[in-house]
């Protein structure tokens, strides 16, 4: 495979002619305090197209990352408070997010767990997987579990599916999701060995996350397929962002290409405060307008819920 390939510099994205007018010296800070990955058959997609597009302004260096408004938290969403074991989010009764790494295909510039993610990104130490299960075990009311992180789809299925069994071998246990965005982002992941991991007894629950029609390049069409085809049911989540895909024709292009490819919309976010993503954000009258926009022109099939994650860890709630 490869694996390799992926831009992890700013030479490099100058090379390829991808920087979008900031020079290397101003976004070297930039990078220096958010990781930069894009895989390579992204990056093929983003020089075909110029670095100044909706697309693009997802995953290219912006100097404006550098500019924190107060309201923005290194926690957007509150995790912290609900963790009582490293590794584990318990938020909701039935439920618990748990983040095996913190690596990622691509790192998106909008982020909320930017401050966490990064290269090299940190998987969970034997000892604390073990901690995480016996989290799990002894709260029986957690029927679901949802790996997320970093990307769990990073890692090799062979791993993949240790923790997948390991979370299986508890009654309780009754489904499982993963949230990820190999499939249409680094979709050479999706390989046949990763797919007889997520087939499965318990369910496993993919949710892609995609937030542009033109994230569906052939290949990704292609992993998407795959997974449907194995029988692995599948999700969309999609965070509303200014300059990307905050206007009516483009999400409703979006939602449409989940349903072509077999992805039941699920969620559409409006942005975090994460820090240095004030110029993605909009406000949420603007996305309410938006999501009504939605609901009046397309079908109900093609319909995400539009939410909002409460800052202290109170969870989302629809909007
Ligand atoms: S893949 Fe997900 S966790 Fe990773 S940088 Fe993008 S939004 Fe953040």
């Amino acid at each position: 495979m490869s694996r390799d390939t992926t831009i992890r510099t700013l030479d490099a994205l100058e090379t390829l002619g991808l920087l979008s007018g900031d020079k290397v010296s101003v976004l070297a800070p930039v990078v220096d305090r958010y990781a930069l990955a894009i895989p390579s058959a992204l990056a093929k997609v983003l020089r075909a197209q110029g670095p100044d597009t909706p697309l693009a302004r997802q995953f290219l260096p912006d100097a404006r990352e550098l500019v924190t408004t107060p309201d923005e938290l290194d926690e957007p969403i509150g995790d912290g408070a609900h963790a009582p074991v490293k590794g584990v989010v318990h938020r909701y009764p039935d439920r618990v997010l748990v983040k095996p790494l913190h690596a990622c295909p691509v790192y998106c510039r909008f982020c909320f767990r930017r401050e966490q993610v990064g290269p090299g990104g940190e998987v969970l130490a034997s000892d604390d997987w073990a901690a995480v299960l016996d989290y799990i075990r002894a709260t029986p009311a957690v029927r679901e579990v949802i790996l997320s992180g970093g990307d769990p789809l990073m890692l090799s299925p062979r791993r993949l599916g240790g923790l997948l069994d390991d979370l299986e071998g508890i009654r309780h246990v009754r489904t499982l999701r993963i949230h990820s965005r190999v499939p249409v982002l680094d979709p050479e992941r999706i390989t046949p060995d990763m797919l007889a991991v997520l087939r499965r007894k318990t369910p496993v629950w993919l949710v892609i996350h995609a937030n542009h029609p033109e994230e569906f390049t052939p290949a990704a069409e292609a992993a998407v397929a795959s997974l449907v085809d194995r029988g692995i049911p599948l999700l969309s989540q999609t965070v509303l962002l200014r300059g990307v895909n905050a206007d009516l024709d483009t999400l409703s292009a979006l939602m449409r290409r989940f349903v072509d490819n077999r992805i039941k919309p699920y969620y559409l976010h409006h942005p975090d405060r994460a820090k240095g993503t004030s110029h993605f954000r909009l406000s949420l009258a603007e996305g309410k307008a938006l999501a009504n926009a939605l609901r009046r022109s397309i079908s109900g099939l093609c319909q995400p819920t539009y939410v909002l994650d409460g800052p202290e860890g109170q969870g989302k709630w629809p909007v």
